[in-house]
């Protein structure tokens, strides 16, 4: 909560001047940043968020021996519950005939994502499927490391227009193991899972994409694209809700009222519960997330890079330079995981460590 003008805290005002626009003073008495996640909210906690998150992307691809694996960019889509209008977005390719007869072009964007029949839409069944969306991911990455052992995944949901997740996910094989993009793509789409909430089966939808790249090569441009997908995702869904068109509103509160009316649990009355699932159209997964580091696994970083290990890194970074530096302090740390990237390399080629 933001502190009135006259009355900051030396404490609030140190973290307003790192850039953060709502401090928040924790039960020790301590002010920290917000953390929102969300540009409208606090561009600056926002912006850490995202690039920190582009770092950990970036530390799975760049920074280990890389000639030892290959790595593919999947997309994985939610099934159809309704036709919904096509509709390009300016400088997209050329618009394919809509389900409504019309050929689109980016002006009809009121249009986009919004079903042909609302009376025959399965609202229940999309936000239901955004509630179980977690536990197909989980299906899908064991069965993937079942067929491949070395593994490694980062991963971005994404809202699509009509309303529903969908997932990119950069994975990273041993070359020994590695598959053919194809066989990615058909093993990952084909996974299903049993709701744990009214087990009825959950499955990914018809459309699903990988392709193999270089970290050598396209990696950059990869990562770039992911980067992308990041920032588009750390929009705020719900509180764009007012400058909608009127159709994409309409089609936003009818999901809304499905994932009010949906049990985000076994035991849960939908009346009665306050947990957030019901206002993000069922939604409960983090929106991007990693493979982790285990005793017999090097996780998705390479160099054990974390949000925790960030978060850490950036205090300790504060404490020892930003006190000095005073107001003249810049808003956003340095990178002091470079170092950190670095040393994590000597370390690994010290223990010899090499692909499983
Ligand atoms: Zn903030
Ligand atoms: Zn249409
Ligand atoms: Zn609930």
């Amino acid at each position: 909560m933001r502190a009135d003008s006259e009355s900051i805290e030396p404490g609030a005002a140190d973290v307003l001047a790192r850039g953060c626009s709502s401090p928040i003073k924790t039960a020790t008495g301590a002010w920290v940043r917000c953390g929102s996640r969300i540009k409208s909210k606090c561009a600056s906690c926002a912006e850490l968020y995202r690039g920190d998150w582009a770092a950990i992307a970036r530390s799975g691809v760049f920074d280990g021996p890389v000639e030892q694996f290959r790595f593919y960019l999947l997309t994985l889509t939610a099934p159809s519950f309704g036709r919904v209008h096509r509709v390009p977005r300016d400088g997209a390719e050329g618009p394919a005939r809509c389900g409504c007869g019309a050929t689109h072009t980016p002006r009809d964007a009121a249009l986009r994502g919004v079903p042909l029949d609302s009376e025959s839409y399965d609202y229940a069944g999309q936000v239901a499927w955004n509630r179980d969306a977690g536990v197909l991911w989980d299906r899908t990455r064991r069965r993937l490391r079942d067929r491949w052992d070395s593994l490694e995944y980062f991963i971005v949901r994404e809202w699509q227009d009509r309303g529903v997740l969908h997932v990119h996910a950069l994975v990273r094989v041993a070359r020994f193991e590695a598959p053919a993009a194809d066989a990615l793509r058909q093993a990952a789409r084909t996974a299903t899972a049993v709701s744990r909430v009214d087990g009825t089966v959950v499955e990914w939808g018809a459309q699903a994409k990988c392709d193999a790249f270089r970290a050598d090569g396209d990696g950059a441009k990869t990562i770039w694209y992911l980067s992308k997908a990041l920032n588009y995702v750390l929009k705020d869904v719900a509180s764009s809700a007012d400058e909608a068109p009127l159709e994409v509103w309409r089609h936003q509160v009818a999901l809304g009222d499905a994932a009010r009316r949906m049990r985000c649990g076994r035991d849960c009355e939908p009346q009665n519960c306050s947990s957030l699932v019901h206002q993000r159209y069922g939604s409960r997964s983090q929106v991007v997330s990693a493979s982790r580091r285990t005793s017999d696994r090097s996780g998705w970083s390479f160099v054990g890079l974390t949000r925790t290990l960030q978060r850490r890194l950036r205090r300790e970074w504060w404490t020892r330079v930003g006190a000095d530096a005073g107001a003249d302090a810049p808003a956003i740390a340095p990178e002091p995981l470079e170092d950190l990237a670095a040393r994590s390399r000597r370390e690994l080629v010290a223990r010899g460590w090499s692909a499983p």
